[in-house]
């Protein structure tokens, strides 16, 4: 008998179960109301809090006392099966939370990432905001710059981002900048901008084809001035870190990468759970629908596409817990199983949700079954956090360097 296993341990059980019964009585019921109306369902993030899920502590909990790593993706597969605008409501401040753990000193982690989330009596958010109008995946053509005041101590930030989620609305906004043009995306640093700064204002919020539960917007900073700590990881790390990529040294990679090497699994699991959601339903719906005399699923062209989508679901399983595993254990290659299971779960996660679709005929087509919003809703993860094109350079340059 192996002793290898992809089996969850009874705590992720438990935390499966306990996700699980929250997508069934209280996203689900409340999906479509929250898609047409394209907000934020405050609402519901209310009553994840009120649970404990929508809180730093759950956050805490899944990105640094789970020795296996894969908790969060099974989280996130769990709340993504519910609904996918909701879920990503739910989760959006996640990225802000671990753009400052990415970055941050462990004084800045304890002091920003509660406030990503707040307390009983308020719910804050947070933003992540990286890209810009002119640059998502091309990170060296970033342009909000941000420029040192020695004699006040402050950063004063100038420029414009883009397709940012809870951009503009949020509470804590962290803000990839350019310190040093010269340097390319080496020479970027992360700041926090806090509460009530002046300057930062939301631009346009996006009018989009899914996830419309989820807050996205532009952010535009007008000489907005932050306090010399909103540096995150401080100054005289940043000064060290430019100075060796000046000397020519090698450097870090820059602080959005860091970041996106841990989340790009948490995207995948997203596709996963609208996939596995689909999946589902279209099993059910090929045993119900008679064609021809008989269920369809009776026909092998049928019982062959929901084979391949359950086996598309199952390998998308092993290789983001695979993934999730080796950016846990900080292992050297796992920027490129990041990559390979991001693009590989979203691109399944198409596939499956576009034949789920199919399967269902006119009907699939219809707002009467949540299959045109998984379609919509699964869209995006080919694209954001990364598109899967860029996901391929990632592998195709780690192969070049072997
Ligand atoms: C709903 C939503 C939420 C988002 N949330 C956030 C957020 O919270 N924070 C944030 O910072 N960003 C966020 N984004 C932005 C997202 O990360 C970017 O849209 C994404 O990285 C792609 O950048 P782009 O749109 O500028 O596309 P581009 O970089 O302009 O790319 C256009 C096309 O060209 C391809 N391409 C580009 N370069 C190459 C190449 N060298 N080889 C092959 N193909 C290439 C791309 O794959 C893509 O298909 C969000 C986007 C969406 C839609």
């Amino acid at each position: 008998m192996s002793d290898f296993s992809l089996a969850l341990n009874e705590d992720q059980l438990t935390l499966q179960k306990w996700l699980h019964e929250f997508a069934v009585d209280v996203m689900r019921p409340n999906a479509e109301e929250w898609d047409e109306r394209e907000e934020f369902p405050w609402p519901i993030v209310e009553q994840a809090a009120e649970i404990g899920l929508y809180s730093w502590e759950f956050m805490a909990e899944m990105m640094m006392n789970d020795p296996t790593g894969i908790s969060m993706v099974t989280a996130i597969e769990e709340i993504f099966w519910g609904d996918a605008g909701i879920g990503m409501a739910i989760m959006g401040s996640g990225l802000a939370a671990a753009g400052i753990a990415a970055s941050g000193t462990p004084e800045q982690v304890m002091e920003w990432v509660p406030q990503c989330y707040g307390d009983g009596s308020k719910i804050n958010t947070g933003a992540f905001a990286a890209s810009e109008p002119d640059a998502g995946s091309d990170v060296n053509g970033y342009r909000l710059s941000a420029k040192y005041d020695e004699a006040k101590d402050e950063w004063i930030l100038n420029g414009t981002k883009a397709w940012i989620t809870n951009g503009g609305m949020a509470d804590i906004h962290v803000v990839v900048a350019v310190v040093d043009p010269e340097l390319g995306s080496k020479g970027h640093a992360s700041f926090i901008v806090p509460p009530g700064t002046a300057g930062l204002t939301q631009g346009q919020k996006y009018k989009k084809h899914g996830i419309k539960a989820s807050h996205t917007a532009e952010v535009v900073l007008d000489d907005v001035r932050v306090p010399g700590h909103c540096l995150l990881g401080g100054k005289e790390k940043l000064d060290e870190r430019l100075a060796k990529v000046r000397r020519g040294e090698k450097g870090n990679a820059q602080a959005a990468m860091q970041t996106f090497e841990a989340t790009r699994p948490a995207v995948g699991a997203q596709a996963l759970g609208i996939a596995r959601a689909a999946t589902e339903y279209a099993t059910e719906y090929a045993k119900e629908r008679h064609a021809f005399g008989k269920p369809i699923i009776m026909n092998q062209g049928i019982a062959f596409m929901l084979a391949d989508m359950a086996t598309d679901l199952e390998a998308a399983r092993a290789l983001l817990y695979l993934a999730a595993a080796k950016v846990t254990d900080n292992a050297p290659d796992k920027s490129r199983f990041s990559a390979m299971a991001k693009r590989l779960a979203t691109d399944n996660g198409s596939k499956v949700v576009n034949d789920a679709l199919q399967l269902f005929g006119g009907y699939g087509y219809l707002k009467d079954y949540p299959i045109e919003r998984y379609w919509r809703d699964l869209r995006v993860h080919s694209i954001l956090e990364g598109t899967n094109q860029v996901m391929r350079m990632i592998v195709g340059r780690d192969l070049l360097r072997q």
